[in-house]
Order: C-alpha cells, then structure tokens, then sequence
C-alpha cells in the first residue's frame, strides 16, 4: 500500500516515523528547518507522554531532553489568591512537559529527512486510472506530482487543504474568546516557573518557563462569538486594563507579564477560538485525517498538539497491523469525543457569566479530578 502524508507538524511526522520501512511519502509546504509558524511555547499532556513511552521510547526520550517536566498546575487570581493547586502526579503516571514549538518540531521531523518532500504545499487533488488519489503540490518550480496514493493522510492541520478538497471546508463554530500568544526571551527575572493562570473577572493569563530561558504567555479574554479582535485591544495599555485586578495592585507574576507584554506587544499573535466537526476520513477512506485537521478542539486544556501525538501513534499502530482508514477511526473517534466535550467544558471560567472562584474551586473536586485522570492515564 503506498501512502502519502501531508503536512509533518506533530501528528504527521510521528505517523511518518511508525510507518518507516513501508512505502510511505511526506510532503511538507515549509523548508527544512523553517519553523517561522512556530515561534512561541506550549504544555504537551502525561498523556501524550504515556502514548510515546509506551510506543515509541525513542522519541520519548528526545522529548523528555529537549523540555521542563510539566510537574505542578496552579490557578491564582490576578492579586494573588490561589484557587487551585495541582501536583500533576496526582493524576498522571508522569509529568507532561513545557517545550518550545520551534524544538517540538526540530525533535519530530529529524528521524524523518530520508522520505519527506520539503517546499511541498498540496494544491489539489486528482485520481488516476486504478482509483488511487494523486496530490498535486505547489512548489518553487511550479506544480508537481508524485504519482497514485492508497491513501492520503491529512495531518496539515487546522486549516487542512486536504480536508477541504476532499470533504469541503469545515463549518468553524467559535467558542467567544480571544486567545493570544507571547514567547518571551528576556526572562532571566521572571518570578515563578511551571505552569499557572491568573483569572481577573473572566480575563485569564497562562505561563511557564520553557528551556533557553525563555517564558510562553497567553492570554484569552471574552469576545463575542461574531465579532473580529477589535484593534484597540491589541494593545499593552488595554491588556493592562484587562488584568490589572480592582484594587489595583497585580501580583508579582502578573505585575511581571504585564511589563513584558508592554515591550513586546507588537510580537503578540492573535486569534479567536474555534473548534470544528469531527472528520477521520473521507473519499471511501483514501483519505484520513489526523490531529487538528480531524478535530481542532478549543485550547483550554492543552489538548491540540497532545491529541495529535496519540492521533500519530495510535494511527501507526493502526496502519502497521494493516488496518485501514475505518479502523483508524474506530480506535481514536470516541476517545477525542471525550476529550472535546472535557476541554469544552473546562473553558467554563473563561466566559462570563462564570464565577471564577466557585467554577475553580470545583475543579478541585473529585468529579473533575477523575476526569482529568481519565484524561491522562486511560492510553493504550
Ligand atoms: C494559541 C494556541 C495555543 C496552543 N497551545 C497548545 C498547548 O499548550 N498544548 C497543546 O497540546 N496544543 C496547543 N495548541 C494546539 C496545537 O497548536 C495544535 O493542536 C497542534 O499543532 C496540531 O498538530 P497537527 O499535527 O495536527 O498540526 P500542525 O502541528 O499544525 O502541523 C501541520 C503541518 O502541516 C503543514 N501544512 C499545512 N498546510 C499544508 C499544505 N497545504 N501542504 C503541505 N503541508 C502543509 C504545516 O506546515 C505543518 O508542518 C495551541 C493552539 C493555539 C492556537
């Protein structure tokens, strides 16, 4: 069976890697080592961690030494007042981990160099003679083609050309927040370092340290469902506004990211959360969707790239045994259900009319501990 795979981000390329000594094809839109999308932080779930522990050591073990462990998740209010505290091992068989997006890349693309197809970005889709799908990619040198796939795995993501050659473009439903993203590199002075929020109203700043010493902050606050950022929240002065609590004094990790948002507001990277309808495979199964380009999921549990390392081990597994792409979907749809329907409802806080206080403290409860348990430890 030949088999191309689009898009080698995290899903893409830890499937490429399982699948190696098949005859298997990546095609990646960017350059080798071009991680110009990929300029900020993020926390990668036990989880994923258990998924790759179980099933590939190797990658793992990259992962484990390019990152910080992921040990403790606490919740503070903008002054301070701590509303939640969470050694992860309570729940989790191993801490996640705090990486930087340009070295998650880096550590899953290197196994790859010999099989994938670099400057590639898929254009369209044909079919030749025996049925089989053949991509048809925008390169340097104009369009090229590679010839019939058995199957096509879309793993290009949030916006996946495939998915939308192949089924149409996806109905995107937002969820009514803004979300922000900031990797800070001055950060020699930064006063905490796992990971933490600090609500002010419904307003939420998250942060941690990540190696090179850098720090990764976001930020989310309310915004109605149809409407686009105004550009007047864009700036430090407003984001001040916004998590500066009413007596005016922040506490020393807020009072900190406030500064930093100041100086680099102009790097910020804005965007509205949104999620869209689950699709694993499309076309009689020839083609087959992973990670976001399956089932982008709000980002309040740091679930996207975590998902999709399960989406690219799970699918390897699959596929290996000669499984097809129903199979695939049999092992993975109701599992991400789960975790969809759990991050939708843990984004409870994040808009109004939610009381923080109450809406965390309960998050302290056995109800919604067991679940994250569930979340973190039920991988085969
Ligand atoms: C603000 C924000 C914060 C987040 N924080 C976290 C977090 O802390 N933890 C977490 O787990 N997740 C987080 N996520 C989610 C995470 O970014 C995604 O879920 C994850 O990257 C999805 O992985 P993927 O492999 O599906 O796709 P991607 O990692 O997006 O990879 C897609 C790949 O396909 C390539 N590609 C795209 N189009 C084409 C094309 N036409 N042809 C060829 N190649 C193509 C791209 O270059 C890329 O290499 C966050 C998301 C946002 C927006």
């Amino acid at each position: 069976m030949r088999i191309g795979i689009i898009g080698t981000g995290v899903a893409g390329s830890l499937l490429a890697e399982g699948l190696q000594g098949f005859d298997v094809t990546a095609f990646e839109r960017v350059a080798p080592g071009d991680q110009a999308e990929s300029g900020t932080g993020l926390n990668i779930g036990p989880n994923a961690l258990k998924a790759l522990r179980l099933h590939m050591p190797a990658r793992h073990a990259a992962l484990r030494a390019a990152s910080l462990p992921w040990q403790r998740w606490f919740v503070d209010l903008a002054d301070g007042t701590r509303l939640f505290d969470l050694d992860m091992l309570a729940v989790a068989e191993e801490p996640g981990v705090r990486i930087r997006w340009s070295e998650l890349y880096r550590l899953l693309r290197e196994p790859l160099a010999g099989f994938t197809r670099h400057g590639h970005a898929l254009e369209a889709l044909e079919e030749d003679a025996a049925g089989r799908l053949v991509p048809v990619f925008r390169t340097a040198d104009g369009l090229r083609r590679d010839g019939g796939f058995d199957l096509l795995v879309g793993a290009d993501g949030r916006y996946s050309r495939l998915r939308a050659l192949a089924a149409g473009e996806p109905p995107a439903t937002l969820l009514g927040v803004c979300i922000w993203r900031l990797l800070v590199t001055d950060a020699a002075d930064c006063p905490y370092d796992d990971y933490g929020q600090w609500f002010n109203g419904n307003a939420r700043l998250l942060s941690f340290r990540v190696p090179g010493g850098a720090v990764y902050i976001a930020g989310t606050f309310p915004l109605p469902a149809d409407e686009r950022i105004p550009e007047a929240m864009k700036t430090g002065v407003a984001q001040r506004a916004l998590f500066t609590p009413k007596t005016g004094a922040p506490c020393a990790a807020v009072a900190w990211m406030l500064a930093k948002i100041d100086q680099h507001v102009a790097q910020i990277h804005w965007a509205r959360s949104a999620v869209v309808p689950v699709l694993r495979h499309a076309l009689d199964g020839r083609a087959l969707f992973l990670g976001d380009a399956a089932q982008a999921m709000v980002p309040t549990l740091g679930q996207g790239a975590t998902q999709a390392v399960e989406c690219g081990v799970v699918a390897a597994r699959v596929l290996r045994a000669g499984g097809d792409a129903a199979a695939v979907a049999a092992a993975r749809d109701s599992r991400v259900a789960f975790v969809r329907d759990f991050s939708m409802a843990a984004s409870d806080t994040l808009l109004p009319p939610a009381d923080v206080v109450a809406g965390t403290r309960r998050k302290m409860q056995p109800e919604f501990l067991n679940r994250l348990r569930q979340l973190y430890t039920e991988v085969d």
